[in-house]
């Protein structure tokens, strides 16, 4: 707190993960003697730096890029890049932070990292995007490489922008490196499967969750927060699982279709015409929009999937849903629910998937990208999904039986986080001081 006190989401981030531990550190006090607390909270490295580009009109604008280099005692610095006007330090960090623990839980071998800019990528034309991403890259690409930081796409930056990436730093090397960053065109070096991991995978280990309580997504009404990449692709997923999802959101708002959301419209919408949630309603007019998309976890609904952005889902909102009688929460984006929302969900038994767990199917397919690159080969879309499915299991069993001999059988929180914590902190004390 003292060395960083101004970080408010890296403090929330390093809280849960502080509170999870304390039944380790009383079984394994050497964690204490190798200073790992100390360790793990402090980023191996923080590139900041300048990125100047030129709109449409030739006016100049600057940016702020980053790059947290947070933890490669597991293998190469991995994490998406994010645009979006609220990345700062803290964010950042927050997000390189969490990915330490999401990373080591798929059992790949990959470090932690994030990166972004406060560039606002909303209402820019394809030309601008691209001249931004390669001055953002024209920097980035001194710090990165196939086997040192791979990066990949979040909130802001999907295929369109990893290309314009992959393009510039290949053409700054003079050479052509596949794995230097994942979430390609699977037409130009990308894996199948990888657009629809993340929303995917948190279906899948919220499927988990669901199972071992006789339950399951069969039936069930689902809420479904923003309407990028994850939301997508947890939707879809959870439709053919046989849920009705009948609400979804961007920042401005969100829409709510009782007779279930139309999944082609939204992705006619979103991926294609690249529109706001509103305009759903011109093709669907039965359905509603309110102007307030934190409003929707006023919905009542059975599975709540949050997976728009940090903090997203606070107290208030997570009463009312108890309060409607909901019965999991899946979380697809990273720290969707404030501490005290997951403390409420805790408190009234509602199942609860957390982030590093239920979100890590996008990286594990990034990594498996990354493994097809270096073979220079390509699996089918079935054994990706076949792959991802299998990594969401193993995830699932190793946050239930970290947290049972822990001493909190159930609590997947702490399940997750321990288990990603172990795995980590051995390679750092195996590695040695640094
Ligand atoms: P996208 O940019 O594709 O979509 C983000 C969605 O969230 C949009 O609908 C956006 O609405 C909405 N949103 C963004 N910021 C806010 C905000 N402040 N308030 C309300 N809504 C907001 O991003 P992704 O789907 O890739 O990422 C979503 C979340 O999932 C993030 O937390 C990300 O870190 C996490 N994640 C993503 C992975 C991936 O593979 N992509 C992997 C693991 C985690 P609008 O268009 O109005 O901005």
């Amino acid at each position: 707190k003292k060395r960083n006190p101004d970080e408010k989401e890296f403090l929330q981030a390093t809280r849960e993960i502080f509170d999870s531990l304390r039944p380790v550190f009383s079984k394994h006090p050497e964690y204490i003697a190798n200073g790992i607390l100390e360790r793990i909270t402090e980023p191996e490295r923080i590139i900041i730096f300048r990125v100047a580009w030129e709109d449409d009109q030739g006016k100049v604008h600057v940016n702020r890029g980053f790059r947290v280099q947070f933890n490669s005692d597991l293998g190469p610095y991995k994490g998406g890049i994010r645009f979006h006007p609220s990345v700062n330090s803290s964010i950042m960090k927050f997000l390189a932070f969490e990915q330490i623990f999401k990373n080591a839980l798929t059992g790949q071998p990959i470090g932690a990292g994030k990166g972004g800019s406060d560039f606002d990528p909303k209402g820019k034309s394809d030309r601008e995007i691209m001249r931004f991403t390669q001055s953002f890259t024209t920097e980035l690409s001194k710090h990165i490489g196939p086997d040192v930081d791979v990066p990949a796409g979040d909130i802001g930056v999907g295929r369109r922008e990893i290309g314009y990436m992959f393009g510039q730093y290949n053409r700054l090397k003079g050479g052509y490196e596949a794995g230097v960053f994942t979430g390609k065109d699977p037409n130009h070096g990308g894996s199948l499967g990888r657009k629809e991991a993340t929303g995917y995978g948190t279906v899948y280990f919220v499927e988990e969750m669901l199972k071992e309580k006789g339950l399951s997504f069969e039936g069930t009404t689902v809420v479904v927060s923003g309407s990028g990449n994850v939301s997508t692709y947890a939707i879809e997923k959870a439709m053919q699982l046989g849920a009705k999802v009948v609400a979804c959101s961007d920042s401005n708002g969100y829409i709510y279709d009782e007779n279930g959301i139309d999944l082609e419209t939204l992705k006619q919408l979103k991926e294609v015409e690249n529109k706001r949630i509103s305009e759903y309603l011109k093709f669907h007019p039965e359905a509603k929009y309110v102007e307030n998309c934190s409003e929707i976890w006023t919905i009542p609904c059975d599975i709540a999937l949050p997976c728009a952005t940090q903090n997203e889902l606070d107290e208030i909102a997570a009463q009312i849903l108890i309060a409607n009688g909901v019965k999991a929460i899946g979380e697809g984006a990273n720290m969707p629910c404030t501490l005290e929302a997951m403390a409420a969900f805790q408190e009234n038994k509602v199942l609860f998937a957390p982030a590093k767990a239920a979100n890590a199917g996008g990286v594990a397919v990034s990594a498996m990208e990354m493994s097809q690159n270096s073979m220079r080969l390509s699996w089918t879309v079935e054994e990706v999904d076949e792959r991802l499915q299998g990594v969401m299991k193993n995830i699932y069993n190793s946050c239930l039986d970290a947290a049972e001999r822990f001493g909190e059988p159930g609590n997947l929180v702490m399940g997750a986080n321990i288990a990603g914590f172990l795995k980590v902190a051995d390679a750092m004390v195996a590695h040695g001081l640094s």
